[in-house]
């Protein structure tokens, strides 16, 4: 057999109908923002390969960190044992974080660090002699395939088999914005206005809220104002509920700041990382959380202990990932650089949705969006697959979610790459849209 025959007798791929599956491609190389093909054919990568990767594919002084790491320690069990990659990597990001984060639990993927820091929210009230069994999430919401994580992006709507399983969690309008957008005041009161009467009835019973802060990934790259964060976070803290941001896709640079959380004057209780941490190396990742949050554990019993753990919590080839991640990210002033792409795709979305391709063009540090023209909205709207296609047989890797097309490059991608494939795009738009 060769190598697509094995691939279809022997696995079962994520987010794929089989049955209709299109041909699959062999990659056998990648190299900056480029991934290369079995022919050599190169493809730029606009979507950092589902989010994850920031310097560049098979970046060598990452590979190399992981190369050194693996002939000493490749693993080891984390309850009661400690290594050097792991507490100088929990150093690193508590003092890049600030206030009010002070401890770092390991995992290994976005879902789990939701899943985490849901269970370590609901702890930390029962500990304290509270069952508190509600949270509130956000219409639009993602936070990975696990049933908790599930739960609490039922507002993406992509669960519709499980949701009997799940458990409730009350889901708040979104105040989705864009470019020139006159109505985000009136979005963001009718948000919030919900907000309030939801913590008047059930502040007390109410754990926490979990929202992607800035952007919304997989809803559709929905962005909103970090004062709207702000006002989120002061409401709950003025009612006593926690509040976890997920930072799984907009952590490390991707919105401008480190952070997201950075662009707002209050802070969450509980922050999720993952995707960026090891700049797509390794399956990482972290929930971090404040002292408060960690001190409702401690007792003389096991009984308030968090008892979670996993297999691979706090691998070491993944943390020495993440710090050479982290020490390529300052030497080479990855936010700067940042904030030169925010210009280019300010420029092109707003040029495209002049030019009639689409609408509501939305930009936020290095990731920009537009829903585009079509015949059905949202995320089965065929326009995407048809992009897809096309822009992969132009040499780029795009993968539009339904009808909202978007780049997240890696933050390596130069001005000039990023111009070419934005002259790409509209080249093949214009045919589409006969413009
Ligand atoms: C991708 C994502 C997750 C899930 O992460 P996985 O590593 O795929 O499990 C959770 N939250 C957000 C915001 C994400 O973008």
């Amino acid at each position: 057999m060769n190598l697509i025959e094995k691939d279809n007798a022997y696995i079962w791929h994520p987010f794929t109908q089989a049955h209709t599956a299109s041909k699959r491609t062999v990659i056998t190389k990648g190299q900056g923002a480029y991934l290369f093909d079995d022919a050599g054919k190169s493809y730029i990568d606009l979507i950092s390969s589902w989010w994850v990767t920031l310097h560049g594919h098979a970046h060598p002084s990452i590979a190399d960190a992981i190369a050194a790491q693996a002939h000493k320690l490749e693993q080891v069990i984390f309850t009661d044992f400690t290594h050097q990659p792991a507490t100088e990597l929990a150093e690193a990001l508590i003092v890049r974080l600030g206030a009010p984060f002070t401890k770092v639990f390991f995992s290994d993927n976005g879902s789990t660090a939701v899943e985490i820091a849901l269970k370590m929210a609901y702890q930390s009230f029962y500990n304290q002699g509270q069952t508190r069994s509600r949270f509130i999430g956000f219409e639009g919401g993602y936070h990975g395939d696990t049933f908790g994580a599930m739960s609490a992006g039922v507002g993406s709507r992509f669960f519709t088999p499980f949701e009997p399983l799940c458990f409730s969690v009350d889901t708040l309008p979104y105040p989705a914005t864009h470019i020139n957008d006159e109505d985000v005041a009136h979005k963001e009161v009718r948000a919030l206005d919900a907000l309030d009467a939801h913590l008047q009835a059930h502040a007390g019973d109410t754990v926490a809220l979990i929202i992607e802060p800035l952007i919304q990934g997989a809803g559709g790259m929905r962005m909103c104002r970090a004062t709207f964060l702000d006002a989120c976070i002061t409401r709950c803290h003025a009612a006593g509920v926690l509040v976890i941001f997920d930072e799984v896709m907009t952590g490390f640079g991707r919105t401008g700041s480190l952070f997201a959380f950075h662009q707002c004057t209050h802070k969450p209780d509980i922050i999720c990382l993952s995707k960026g941490l090891t700049a797509g190396f390794l399956p990482l990742s972290v929930t971090i959380s404040s002292q408060d949050v960690f001190d409702a554990f401690l007792s003389d019993s096991f009984d308030t202990a968090f008892a979670h753990g996993h297999s691979f919590t706090a691998n070491p080839l993944g943390c020495v990932a993440a710090l050479a991640s982290l020490e390529l990210f300052f030497a080479n002033d990855v936010l700067a650089h940042v904030a030169v792409l925010n210009v280019i795709h300010q420029e092109w979305m707003q040029r495209f949705a002049e030019q009639g391709f689409g609408n509501s063009p939305r930009v936020t540090g290095a990731v920009a969006a537009l829903n585009l023209i079509s015949g059905e909205e949202g995320y089965s709207a065929a326009i995407g697959k048809e992009i897809k296609k096309k822009a992969w047989e132009m040499g780029m890797l795009l993968r539009p979610l339904g009808d909202a097309l978007y780049l997240l490059p890696p933050l390596c991608i130069t001005a000039e790459e990023l111009h070419g494939a934005y002259r790409a795009i509209d080249k093949m738009l214009t045919k589409i849209y006969k413009i």
